[in-house]
């Protein structure tokens, strides 16, 4: 598991430090989106003296270099989410369970062309991601609300 990590990070030559292993570790035994204040609770248990900070930047980090994803949601709060699925897709983020699902389909290269077009410039990437109740959750506001 670490291996995988540390050659992901020379891939990218992001320097391999064991507080940046630590985080990802933490990531990867998740499967939904953290908050930088949930990875530092969990990161104190073995760095007792880290501080948010340095948390805020190491995630920055990660996620420029695509290591990370990072999840913003309608209020502005960001969240970081290990995905191991290196080609380019989406996320669908569940903003009640913080469940991502990957989605293949990407209908954006269209309105990228569509805008290249446009502005007569470049266009280098695309962020999308789609917020909303997965089909559990969805459920159970629904038998909520009857109920
Ligand atoms: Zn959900
Ligand atoms: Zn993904
Ligand atoms: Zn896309």
């Amino acid at each position: 598991m670490e291996n995988e990590y540390r050659s992901t990070l020379q891939n990218l030559k992001l320097k391999t430090t064991p507080k940046r292993l630590a985080i990802l570790e933490v990531l990867a035994q998740e499967s939904i989106y953290l908050s930088p204040e949930e990875i530092w609770q969990r990161m104190k248990k073995r760095f007792q003296k880290i501080g948010l900070p340095t948390i805020y930047r190491n995630l920055e980090e990660l996620s420029e270099g695509h290591v990370l994803s990072k999840v913003v949601l309608p209020n502005r709060q960001r969240y970081y989410y290990l995905c191991r699925n290196q080609s380019h897709h989406h996320h669908f983020v569940c903003l009640y369970c913080r469940k991502v699902e990957d989605i293949h389909f990407c209908g954006v290269k269209e309105i990228e062309e569509e805008v290249r077009k446009r502005i007569k410039g470049r266009i280098f990437s695309h962020i999308l991601q789609v917020n909303g109740l997965c089909s559990e959750c969805s459920r159970l506001k629904r038998d909520g609300h009857e109920g």
